[in-house]
């Protein structure tokens, strides 16, 4: 093996590989042999070897304990904020060496790899140099074991380093934008921006076009206050829809000079969005911030000061490992997003994600101006730049609670209701229901309520984080407030009284011992109680979460709720005696402030002002929680008790609260303020099966009203304009739907086989969907070593340590390779081409029979007067449609769509594009039908089964 590549540097280090087919060790010679896992596990405890994603090694060999040098912390050390694909090949392209030819090729690449490695950083054009020497010196500190052998490769700089903070360009602050002009785009200049968009020589396809025009109609000038223009438009997949919007989208902005927001649900999406803007907004130097930003939640953002918290001693072990190379990547990062940005999404998962939601804000901690990184801040700087971007690329939820803030005025000071989205649209827009059901929601529960806790009180114990200033909770944080103002100060220490009322670390245990501790921890003790009492659902069995509705409630839960009820009142009041006395100082001028509020004092105060309101909107909407325990219910929520399990351990404890019908609020909040509305996607309508004469051969039609409701208009009484666009792709021509009927439901020997053969038959490239994630595992178990040992490498969400974008990467990169995963998988998967050729669902995707569902199913059947079984149909068909959107990506694509259902009911067959062929078959016939790949002709005809 040694002599292949032999002009090819390695370095002299033994390297190993592991997967579900072997295991290979190469000598320091180059000598490569296979060996046992035990064999493997003993080589790794005498020496540290060369490996690749140490953890994914780790669960190969079933020895968690693993370690070694592990080539993507030192590609992440030398390369931070680049792409690669994890894996032998991924890594190969990434240094633009050779592709190993087998798996027993795998551990001389690595240590070719490692010695390009090395190379690169001793060559004058490391583009990542800077920062570089001292972030090694901090690593060889923590004991990072390639500090040593990387150190004589990386040069003393002659001056010293900028460090990351330093490094980072500084936002302005800038003018307000002023209002758009109001103006009605010309349907030819629409068309010709499309054309402009689409590129010279591109094929002209109507539908698009037409989509495009009659986007521009949510750009017009809005003719009632409180009725936005709004348009519906479904548009089948490969109708070019993002270009179909980006055209009227970018020429209203540049002409009125406004903000457009374009709203997606999956980062797929998004990274499309980002890549095809780019056409219609052309890199401008004149500019002084960008055209285009994207926008997500702020946990998604590095927050700088809890990086420097965790350099200065905050973190230790291998989380300040990961620490530091956080701060590589961030002094290269194009806007500091963790999830789903530049930051490699394999990251976080070397370090078991460790560390990373300690570097994000997730706790609402920002203390905004009072932040030494406040000009640095990537949260801030995308907040600005998006106040004057002609389009803000974000998701459904940002969104829905950026304008819930900017409505009750708990907006960012740079964010408020001047800038609210006004021209928004949401692609994806059949998440939305589901997307304002989460946003909307209210819950009081365990983990929730002792975040509350430390947010007031900051930590208990003596730990590390206790000595960062921003962690002593609300007294430290307002420490100059109290001394000045006596009421502040009363307002405080009462607040922190009554904090204590609330759980504390260790209450789950507690709870389960019989001995909690105060009235919230004594209240989700009654609620533990009542839901176990009552469940009768089958997943206590099964180790699911259980949940019984909140009503029937008995004495001494009624009693549990007041008191508890009382405590978070206690908790709210001072916090808003506390939110007054700082409205008052920021509105003090100039004369009447104390000398210690100069301006920097004034916006961490505004900072402060800003997560009180937020806090007391929390206590509130769980007082009001409480409040309805034992009262008449609320037709328009549902609420339910629930505790929360993963694998038969309980995690949590909740009362849950949602709107029965969740674009209610959503059109008072978003619709309602907004100037003009769209909502699209390729599966917006449901297609219920109708007889034939009465529409034609499609047999379907599409259930406009149903998408009207669920779109939120009906709330506004808004009569949106609707828009069809039908798919241009041959489907009869390129897809097949076969649904096999001889695996016996529940039998998991029978499952497995069935994918194992489907696997083989086409020889990798198959996304296989579960309900349950039990079954996935079991499936993978059995066949993922057999399939590996033929060359068919097997991944699976909820099995592999790796996250699921990556997961994504690695199927697209590797036409053998096969995906197995649950409802992400479904959605937001985009792999035109060859590595997608076959979808498998393994059974038919029921929605699950909670309490919320009966309520909504129950409630759509009084509204459209239809049979409750209407309801759950139009949800599979929704889910298959989207499942099935998977296969077919460009004209180029061909593929089968397999469901594993002996009793596949007929009405769900409208689900599938008209004129795809559907068979009812057995697994052998499925099989031949793979192995021929035979589709039929391009009839543009349905099988009998589709018309039925
Ligand atoms: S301004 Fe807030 S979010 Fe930004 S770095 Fe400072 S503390 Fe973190």
């Amino acid at each position: 093996m040694a002599d292949v590549m032999p002009e090819i540097p390695s370095l002299r280090l033994p390297a190993l590989h592991a997967s579900h087919s072997g295991c290979w060790l190469a000598a320091p010679d180059g000598s490569t042999r296979g060996l046992s896992r035990g064999e493997a596990i003993m080589a790794s405890a005498e020496t540290p070897l060369l490996m690749l994603n140490a953890p994914l090694v780790a669960s190969r060999l079933g020895y968690p304990e693993l370690s070694g040098l592990d080539l993507l912390e030192l590609f992440a050390f030398i390369h931070p904020a680049r792409f690669m694909v994890p894996t032998p090949k991924g890594l190969a392209h990434a240094l633009n060496l050779p592709e190993p030819d087998g798996e027993a090729d795998v551990p001389l690449l690595l240590s070719r790899a490692a010695a390009a490695l090395f190379a690169h950083c001793e060559a004058d054009d490391w583009a990542e140099r800077e920062g570089a020497w001292s972030v090694l010196q901090s690593l060889a500190r923590h004991g990072w074991p390639w500090a040593g052998l990387l150190a004589p490769h990386v040069k003393r700089p002659e001056k010293a380093e900028r460090w990351v903070f330093a490094k980072l360009p500084e936002w302005e602050e800038r003018a307000p934008r002023p209002q758009p002009a109001q103006m009605v785009l010309d349907p030819d200049a629409v068309a010709d921006r499309l054309e402009e968009l689409t590129g010279e020589g591109a094929e002209r396809r109507e539908g698009q076009r037409d989509y495009a025009r009659a986007a521009a109609h949510v750009f017009g000038p809005r003719r009632e206050r409180g009725q936005p223009n709004m348009l519906l438009a479904e548009a089948g997949t490969g109708v070019g829809k993002t270009l179909g919007y980006l055209a009227p989208a970018s020429l209203w902005s540049q002409q009125a000079g406004g903000t457009v927001w374009v709203s997606t649900f999956t980062k797929a999406l998004q990274r499309q969005l980002r890549r095809e803007s780019r056409r219609a907004w052309h890199e401008d130097p004149t500019r002084e911030t960008p055209a285009v930003v994207v926008r997500k939640g702020r946990d998604n953002y590095l927050c700088l000061l809890n990086l420097e918290d965790a350099l200065q001693g905050g973190f230790s072990g291998r989380p300040a490992v990961f620490a530091q190379l956080v701060a590589r990547w961030a002094a290269f990062s194009e806007d500091g997003d963790m999830v789903g940005g530049d930051l490699p999404g394999w990251l976080p998962t070397l370090f078991r994600r460790r560390g990373l939601a300690a570097l994000t804000d997730r706790r609402g901690e920002c203390v905004y101006a009072g932040c030494p990184h406040f000009r640095k801040c990537f949260i801030e700087r995308a907040a600005r730049h998006s106040a004057h971007a002609d389009l803000v690329i974000a998701n459904h939820a940002l969104v829905m609670v950026h304008a819930a803030r900017a409505q009750s005025g708990n907006g960012h000071r740079e964010e408020g209701a001047a800038t609210r989205p006004a021209r928004i649209v949401f692609d994806e827009g059949h998440h939305l229901f589901d997307a304002a059901d989460s946003t909307f929601a209210a819950q009081l529960s365990g983990s929730e309520a002792i975040e509350m806790r430390r947010w007031v009180l900051g930590p208990e114990t003596g730990s590390g984080k206790a000595k960062s200033g921003r962690r002593r909770g609300l007294s430290a944080r307002l420490a100059d407030v109290a001394s000045y103002d006596e009421a502040a100060s009363k307002a405080i220490a009462d607040a922190r009284d009554a904090a204590a009322l609330l759980p504390a670390d260790g209450w789950l245990g507690r709870i389960n011992e019989g001995q909690p501790l105060g009235p919230l921890e004594d209240l989700l003790a009654h609620v533990r109680r009542v839901t176990h009492s009552r469940d009768e659902s089958a997943s206590n069995e099964a180790g699911y979460g259980i949940e019984t509705e909140a009503v029937e409630l008995d004495g001494p839960f009624l009693e549990a709720a007041a008191t508890g009820r009382d405590a978070l009142a206690r908790l709210r009041q001072p916090l808003m005696r506390l939110g007054a006395r700082l409205d008052a100082l920021i509105a003090s001028d100039k004369e009447d402030a104390p000398d210690w509020l100069d301006g920097q004092t004034r916006q961490r105060i505004e900072g402060a002002r800003h997560a009180l309101s937020w806090r007391t909107d929390t206590l509130t909407g769980w007082e009001a929680l409480l409040a309805r325990m034992g009262g008449p219910a609320d037709p328009d929520f549902v609420d339910w008790l629930a505790v929360e399990r993963a694998e038969a351990r309980e995690f949590d404890i909740a009362i849950h609260r949602r709107w029965l019908d969740p674009m209610k609020p959503f059109a008072v909040t978003v619709l309602e303020p907004a100037h003009g509305v769209m909502q699209t996607s390729a599966t917006l309508c449901d297609r219920s099966p109708v007889p034939k004469d009465a529409i034609g051969d499609e047999g379907r039609e599409p259930d406009w009203a149903r998408a009207v409701a669920r779109s939120g208009a009906g709330h506004l009484d808004l009569h949106p304009k609707l828009a069809e666009a039908a798919s241009p792709f041959d489907y009869a021509a390129q897809a097949e739907v076969l649904i096999v009927t001889d695996i016996p439901r529940g039998n998991i020997g029978a499952l497995a086989a069935a994918y194992g053969r489907l696997i083989e038959q086409s020889g990798g490239g198959v996304l296989g969907l579960f309900t349950a994630i039990r079954r996935l595992r079991a499936v993978h178990a059995r066949i993922a070593d057999r399939l590996a040992r033929g060359g068919l490498p097997l991944y699976a969400q909820h099995v592999d340590p790796i996250d699921t974008g990556t997961l994504v990467d690695i199927f697209r990169d590797d036409p053998r390779a096969s995906l197995l995963g649950t409802d992400a998988l479904r959605d937001g998967v985009d792999v035109p081409g060859e590595s997608l050729r076959l979808v498998v669902m393994e059974q038919v995707p029921w929605p699950k029979p909670s309490i919320l569902h009966r309520a909504r199913r129950a409630a759509h059947a009084a509204q459209f007067e239809a049979p409750r079984q209407q309801f759950d149909d139009a949800i599979v068909r929704a889910r298959l449609a989207q499942a099935f959107g998977r296969l077919i990506r460009s004209r180029g694509d061909r593929g089968h769509f397999v469901v594993l259902s002996a009793a596949f009911p007929s009405r769900l067959l409208s689900a599938f594009p008209a004129g795809t062929p559907i068979h009812r078959l057995t697994l052998d016939e499925a099989l031949q039908r793979l192995g021929s790949r035979v589709f039929c002709e391009s009839t543009g005809q349905n099988t009998e089964e589709q018309k039925g």
